[in-house]
């Protein structure tokens, strides 16, 4: 669920441009400089990017009003329709944690993590709310598939009770039990009688188990295409600079792996041209 640091490209330039201390020079550039490159000034482009951002509220927006404008047709084909929502960074902003843990100089842990679940205090991701009470009053039925741990579950009802969130009833969640892949739960929701008519989430694993792990980047990308027909239909794809699966992919999936090592990952994946 919850990864520590990750960061694209230009929100990579982003935090570069914005830290003064650090002085660019290509041909000064050393390849696993701290100064460019640790986790910490990646995680800041991120999170700046999110809480500062016009185009991130943008993008947030035009995907809610992408699946509220698609919902009423999809909806009307089946007798029992549901749309399944992933939580964090697609109804839940968790950007204050990311955050904190840049000012702390604190990477991703679960016990700070359980910490800020514990404060129930995040807001929604812009659009969030009001495509939920759409979606409540069309007459679907709303399953928030996250995995947060299923320990999470009374303060992430908690704080989605004060965002005034419908439908918050215990048998609506299906958190995490044993494995990450949502394909199981997604089944499940199935097998009560509904149809999953639209699949909302910031990690195309929400939407399907083919963009999970063991697949590669390049395997990730290739299905993207392969599925382009159903983004901004059956699947809404919220915005998500901070951390995903596709940061996964530049690791082999590997955990364990320093803080330099990412580093050196993260630059080796990139393209660039030779001027
Ligand atoms: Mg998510």
């Amino acid at each position: 669920m919850y990864c520590s640091t990750r960061l694209s490209l230009f929100l990579f330039t982003a935090a570069v441009s914005a830290l003064p201390s650090c002085t660019i020079s290509p041909a000064e550039e050393k390849p696993d400089s701290p100064c460019i490159c640790d986790s910490q000034t990646y995680l800041t482009g991120a999170v700046l990017f999110t809480q500062e951002s016009a185009e991130y509220k943008a993008l947030c927006l035009q995907a809610y009003n992408a699946a509220a404008a698609r919902l009423p047709e999809l909806s009307a084909k089946s007798e029992r329709p549901a749309v399944v929502l992933d939580l964090d960074e697609t109804v839940l902003d968790n950007s204050p944690y990311s955050a904190w843990q840049v000012l702390n100089g604190k990477p991703y842990s679960p016990e700070t993590w359980v910490r800020w679940v514990q404060e129930a205090s995040a807001e929604e991701v812009p659009g969030a709310g009001g495509f939920l009470h759409f979606a409540d009053s069309l007459g679907l039925r709303i399953f928030y598939i996250s995995n947060r741990d299923t320990s999470q579950l009374p303060p992430t009802m908690t704080n989605m009770e004060k965002l005034g969130l419908p439908q918050l009833r215990q048998e609506n969640f299906l958190l995490k039990t044993e494995t990450s892949d949502k394909t199981e739960r997604r089944n499940a929701v199935r097998a009560e009688g509904y149809d999953i008519v639209m699949l909302i989430g910031d990690n195309l694993g929400d939407h399907s188990g083919r963009y999970d792990k063991p697949a590669t980047s390049a395997e990730r990308s290739q299905s993207a295409f392969e599925d382009a027909e159903k983004f901004g239909a059956e699947y809404i794809v919220l915005p998500n600079t901070i951390y995903g699966t596709w940061e996964g992919t530049l690791y082999n999936y590997d955990r364990s792996i320093s803080d330099a090592e990412r580093c050196r990952l993260r630059r080796e994946h990139l393209a660039a041209p030779e001027l």
